[in-house]
């Protein structure tokens, strides 16, 4: 899109100076010692993968954790040159990961062999994280498999274990008897690899709740994403100190069209919003599709000129409409803060998480590829 060209006027803005204050203030929180790997997978969690990598390379953030080897990719062709942790992989992408140096997570024996004929080939050593399934039941070497599987391990000779991982499942309850579990059953599970000759220098379980709920899981370096974005308000315990942090993503839309309308008039698909006396109504232009939740509709509301205005009848694909009648000087244009503040009020991805009765990385992540990204920054960023 060129700069001048007219586009719908919504768009989401990622506070890349909020995201590094995250960054600095976790940091502190987890002690300075402790690397921490910035979890950049499924595109930020929706701010915008490789901005917020960029700005958190130069603030120092000593790893980068994605989902799929693509994205890994991406951050290469970017100029990100820290090294990528790459959460899942498949077959076929051994050689692309090697020349893009993304370093794989592994926990099966056949995975292992195709990166080490991969290694073979090109006559480098390939480090690979071996991850540990301590109990969240999704992925990793069940860890009473753990011994058995480093004795399988020693045969790959281009193979170097440079990590040893596991995930916790119930980080953010402050007494968690499973994360404690899990804290034990990856210290066997190390401990057998120590037995077999690995001295992986990675030993890491902790993502968010983990590293500040839980200080004994920090290990040797900590995962941390939705701390990063500031989503703090449903990944800690209710009321736990952990760092302060800012909220990265505000959501904004402006006024499209104004209607003054009389009692009785229905509003939007199945007329589940009928007024009940002369109300003026604006209609947004931006839906479910650009990840504004339907379970907004009726429930939900919104920012307009410093006062909140709810949300009424459906949310659709491509339109919302919200109740202006009580708001003075409402003009089509009008900016509308749908997540973030306007003056002394603001709704929180959290708080709309919690009406659409999910979590704060469902919405971010959300956000579709169709909003417009703004990226805020008081430092100039470097070219993409
Ligand atoms: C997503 C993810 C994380 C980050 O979790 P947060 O709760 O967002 O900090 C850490 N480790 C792994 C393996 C992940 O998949």
């Amino acid at each position: 899109m060129t700069p001048n060209q007219p586009a719908r006027p919504t768009w989401a803005e990622t506070n890349l100076d909020a995201l590094a204050f995250n960054l600095h203030s976790i940091r502190r929180f987890v002690g300075e010692a402790i690397p921490i790997m910035a979890v950049v997978k499924a595109d930020a969690y929706g701010h915008g993968a490789i901005e917020c990598a960029k700005r958190l390379e130069r603030e120092g953030a000593e790893w980068f954790g994605v989902a799929l080897p693509e994205e890994g990719e991406e951050h290469r062709n970017a100029g990100i040159e820290s090294p990528i942790l790459c959460f899942g992989n498949w077959a076929g992408q051994e050689e692309m990961m090697l020349r893009h140096k993304l370093t794989p997570v592994v926990f099966q024996l056949e995975r292992l062999a195709a990166f080490d004929r991969e290694a073979a080939e090109s006559g480098d050593k390939i480090k690979v994280h071996v991850k540990i399934d301590t109990g969240m039941g999704r992925v990793g070497v069940r860890a009473d498999d753990a011994a058995e599987f480093a004795a399988e391990l020693k045969r790959f000779a281009h193979i170097e274990v440079e990590g040893l991982m596991t995930h916790f499942a119930s980080a953010d309850e402050i007494v968690s008897e499973q994360t404690d579990l899990q804290m034990r059953l990856f210290a066997d599970a190390v401990a057998a690899f120590h037995e077999h000759g690995f001295r992986p220098t990675y030993l890491d379980m902790a993502n968010s709740p983990g590293a500040v709920v839980h200080p004994a899981s920090r290990g040797t370096m900590v995962r941390i994403g939705g701390l990063l974005y500031g989503l703090g308000g449903d990944v800690l315990p209710k009321g736990f100190a952990g760092p302060e942090l800012r909220p990265v993503m505000s959501l904004h839309t402006r006024i499209s069209f104004l209607k003054q309308v009389p009692t009785g008039t229905t509003i939007g698909y199945g007329a589940t919003f009928v007024t009940k006396r002369e109300s003026l109504i604006a209609t947004l232009p931006i839906g479910y599709h650009d990840g504004y939740p339907r379970s907004l509709s009726n429930k939900g509301r919104v920012l307009i000129n410093e006062h909140f205005a709810p949300v009424v009848g459906r949310v659709s694909m491509d339109w919302t409409t919200i109740d202006v009648t009580d708001i003075p000087d409402v003009k089509v244009g009008d900016q509308v803060t749908l997540i973030g503040s306007q003056g002394d009020s603001s709704i929180s991805v959290e708080d709309i998480a919690a009406v659409a009765e999910t979590i704060s990385y469902e919405i971010t992540c959300g956000i579709s590829k169709r909003v417009r990204r703004e990226f805020k920054s008081t430092k100039e960023n470097l070219p993409l």
